[in-house]
């Protein structure tokens, strides 16, 4: 493996958040009834004229600008021509020679180093229908999705593992998701991503031949099939043999990849400029516009995250690694002045809540001021930890004020030394042969000691105070 280097380079097709499609009015939404956000226009039918969406041009600049890309100042709208029961136009409306913008780049973090990726393109397309294959040798087709606008985003070949190819990945999904124009899921299929694959022997400039490996809808597929596809080349290299150029299928079920079509099946697209449809040109003053209103993106945000809250490396990819997380963890440590205490809380108790019910920091039903109350409850020593991480549960689930529910569940620490103190004697009292054991040096059994006397208060006591009970009970 050591003796050969793998070159990948990934195309994304990441599906956007507007409302409409592309060139129509029609809806974008999922789920619905076949074929009822249809229209002459994304239906296919002779005569009907297309009209760009300006939302999806905003996403598709934002995203350019977002990767350092040059946006260019005329962009062309090409047909893609070739057959296929769910394109009923006969053509996909995308851009060939004149994309939307080039030239930029992506720092993709890999064991903590941080590794640039040129994009080489990022341009506009629509997305073709689905085709259903029923029983009894039945298809249907429904063209909901037909005219669904995308972004293509095309790396260099500038990736050199799977691990890279993921990291690559997340990267560019993180920064869709901050820019909240696209959702970013790969299972859901708005946002799929092909790779090219090529191996060459260590230390040759030139390329090896590539092929092109599509159907990988996870991370962990995407991950496994790159590595199958690696190991396949170097394989035929080793044999003496050579790989050819051709489009595999990544099969799940057996974690292969499978000859699709050979580089003779290869499309002939034909495009041209669709006459329909005007060179798209973007004025300064909306590209400055549209600049401004970036938010912060992710790797700024991570660096920031470990200078002004000191958080681990760890906390802060976890944490920026979902914006929503981020925009939490800011509000409640604007509330609380320990960042990572809340930076901890957050990324274990409140993550496995949100987890649990497969949603995110947005749609959690405890707002970051109560985490904050919660946390300032236990550096009050109102409550311990402990009876901190027993009740978030319930107070997460529904949004309990922290204060007022311990109160009222009777939460609330026992610091009276006198009434400790009885609980002392009593566990002292219960325990002859441990007290014995302990005086004779058997200094491990004070947590047993402790550990009684929590039962005992239902683990209300103040950990401090029954510690230096215990001592003075025992040593005195
Ligand atoms: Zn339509």
């Amino acid at each position: 493996m050591s003796r050969y280097e793998a070159v990948i380079g990934l195309e994304v097709h990441a599906q956007l958040k507007t409302r409409s499609k592309l060139f129509c009015a029609c809806s974008t939404g999922f789920g619905e009834a076949p074929n009822t956000n249809t229209c002459p226009v994304c239906a296919g039918m002779p005569g009907a004229l297309p009209v760009v969406n300006k939302r999806a041009v905003e996403f598709g600049v934002k995203l350019a600008q977002a990767l350092d890309c040059r946006v260019k100042d005329n962009s062309v709208f090409a047909r893609k021509n070739y057959f296929y029961p769910d394109l009923p136009k006969g053509y996909q409306i995308s851009q060939y020679e004149h994309p939307l913008a080039e030239e930029g780049r992506l720092e993709v973090p890999v064991n903590g180093d941080n590794q640039e990726v040129r994009i080489i393109r990022i341009h506009m397309e629509d997305d073709a229908g689905k085709s259903i294959h029923g029983a009894e040798n039945t298809s249907y087709v429904d063209l909901n999705r037909t005219g669904v606008p995308l972004l293509e985003i095309v790396s260099g070949p500038d990736i050199y593992s799977p691990d890279q190819a993921v990291a690559y990945l997340k990267a560019l999904r993180n920064i869709l998701i901050y820019l909240d124009i696209c959702q970013g899921s790969m299972q859901e299929g708005n946002f799929r991503c092909d790779a090219n694959v090529s191996v060459r022997p260590r230390g040759r400039p030139e390329y090896g031949t590539r092929t092109e490996v599509k159907n990988m809808n996870s991370f962990r597929f995407v991950h496994k099939a790159l590595s199958y596809e690696i190991d396949r080349q170097i394989d035929l290299l080793e044999d003496g043999e050579e790989v050819v150029q051709e489009t595999l299928l990544f099969d799940e079920a057996s974690g292969e990849t499978r000859s699709m079509r050979g580089k003779e099946e290869a499309h002939d697209y034909r495009y041209f400029p669709d006459p329909d449809l005007v060179p798209l040109t973007i004025p300064e003053r909306e590209r400055q516009k549209w600049a401004r209103e970036l938010p912060e993106l992710p790797l700024s945000r991570w660096r920031r995250f470990i200078r002004d809250y000191a958080l681990s490396e760890e906390l802060a990819d976890t944490l920026t690694g979902d914006r929503s997380l981020a925009d939490y963890f800011e509000r409640a440590a604007a509330c609380f002045d320990e960042p990572r205490t809340v930076a901890n809380w957050m990324t274990s108790e409140m993550l496995r809540e949100l987890n649990e019910r497969d949603i995110s920091a947005a749609q959690s039903p405890f707002a970051p001021e109560q985490l904050a109350e919660l946390l300032g409850l236990v550096r009050q020593e109102k409550i311990s930890t402990k009876i901190a991480k027993q009740i978030f549960p319930e107070v997460f689930a529904h949004g309990l004020d922290p204060e007022s529910f311990v109160q009222e569940k009777g939460y609330v620490q026992i610091t009276d030394e006198s009434r400790l103190e009885e609980v002392v004697r009593e566990v002292l009292a219960e325990n002859p042969d441990e007290v014995a054991s302990y005086k004779q040096g058997k200094k491990k059994l004070m947590s047993f000691f402790m550990g009684q006397v929590m039962k005992k208060t239902k683990g209300q006591a103040n950990p401090k105070l029954v510690d230096q009970l215990l001592r003075s009970g025992l040593e005195g």
